[in-house]
């Protein structure tokens, strides 16, 4: 069953980063240390902050993420603090190198999901985009996992660099056994964007190899018995546009106390709120929050400012499609 998956009204989604420190050097990694520091959270602050959001958002779920979230020696101290506070799920993103034991420390009881990064169904396709070895460390860690009776999902970050090597994962993802499997459009940010090969070699695909690929990998995907997720990127012109900003509840924590609404902001002072003296405050505006409202005819008006190479092609001044907002899914549950 394919379903759009609009933007929920009644649940709430954490996304933690407790560290910006990572092993990996990925070619697209969007951590910007100049925007959101090196700090590593602390274990007491960590619980103290996972505990102002279950505050304000009850049954909200929780995506504990890096830099590398299993370098942090007391990862799993913070997902049973999460448990502790009925948080409705626990998530962690990792590169799958699985720091400090995490596997032993955590039980499939605690940990819902861990969500693994591979970006190319054999190392020739990943290991130039994420680093030496990645690969075989990654698929070693998913394997880990599922023996140990861990549910696991798996990102793959899709762009001009290797959309031609999707149509090889389905395959793969059976073979490891991933539970759930999410197709992610690459993000034009982060200190990499700025180099100007960078942004060719890993540019965003157009809306037609988009269309041409993807949908059609998913439902092969979806056939193995996986869910799949990916962005919709691509709105038809008559199509609503709604900005996650104004209709949802998102949270992009960083340890250096910055709280963003949107993820397309991160690389700049645009946070809507920050943590202070452990209170959630609002910063001045100018803010993310004076975007949000903004109406344009190419729907996102983030990607308008930072990512105009994706502007969709304008007949006399109107543009043929829309861009989504990021956060709008599709989803296929077999
Ligand atoms: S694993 Fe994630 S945090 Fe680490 S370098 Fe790669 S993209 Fe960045
Ligand atoms: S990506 Fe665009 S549409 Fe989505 S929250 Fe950000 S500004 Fe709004």
């Amino acid at each position: 069953m394919r379903k759009t998956v609009s933007f929920s009204r009644h649940s709430a989604n954490i996304f933690f980063h407790l560290l910006t420190r990572c092993n990996l050097h990925c070619r697209h990694c969007y951590i910007n240390p100049e925007q959101h520091g090196t700090r590593t959270l602390d274990i007491a602050t960590i619980e103290r902050w996972l505990a102002l959001f279950a505050d304000r958002h009850p049954s909200a779920n929780v995506i504990f993420l890096g830099g590398e979230p299993t370098l942090h020696p007391d990862l799993s101290l913070a997902v049973k603090k999460a448990r502790e506070l009925a948080y409705a799920s626990v998530t962690i993103d990792t590169n799958g190198y699985l720091f400090h034991d995490i596997l032993d420390k955590t039980t499939p009881a605690e940990v819902d999901f861990f969500s693994f990064s591979l970006d190319g169904p054999r190392p020739s396709v990943n290991d130039p985009l994420r680093g030496e070895g990645s690969f075989e460390a990654c698929t070693r860690g998913i394997a880990a996992a599922k023996v140990r009776g861990f549910d696991v999902s798996l990102i793959y970050t899709v762009s001009r660099a290797n959309i031609d090597q999707l149509h090889a994962m389905p395959p793969l993802l059976a073979q490891l056994g991933v539970d759930r499997f999410f197709i992610q459009v690459i993000g034009i940010r982060g200190p990499w964007a700025e180099d100007a090969g960078n942004r060719e070699t890993l540019a965003q695909v157009d809306r037609t190899a988009w269309l041409d690929v993807i949908p059609k990998v998913a439902e092969k995907v979806a056939q193995k018995g996986i869910t799949v997720t990916y962005p919709k990127v691509f709105l038809d012109a008559q199509e609503t546009f709604e900005c996650a900003g104004l209709v949802a509840d998102n949270y992009f924590i960083f340890p250096n106390g910055r709280v963003y609404r949107c993820p397309l902001c991160e690389d700049f002072p645009l946070h809507g709120l920050e943590i202070r003296d452990d209170l959630l405050v609002e910063t001045p505006r100018v803010n993310e929050s004076d975007l949000f409202p903004l109406s344009i005819p190419e729907g996102c008006v983030m990607n308008r400012i930072i990512q105009p190479r994706n502007l969709p092609p304008a007949d006399a001044g109107r543009p043929d499609y829309k861009i989504a907002c990021c956060m709008l899914k599709e989803e296929i549950i077999p």
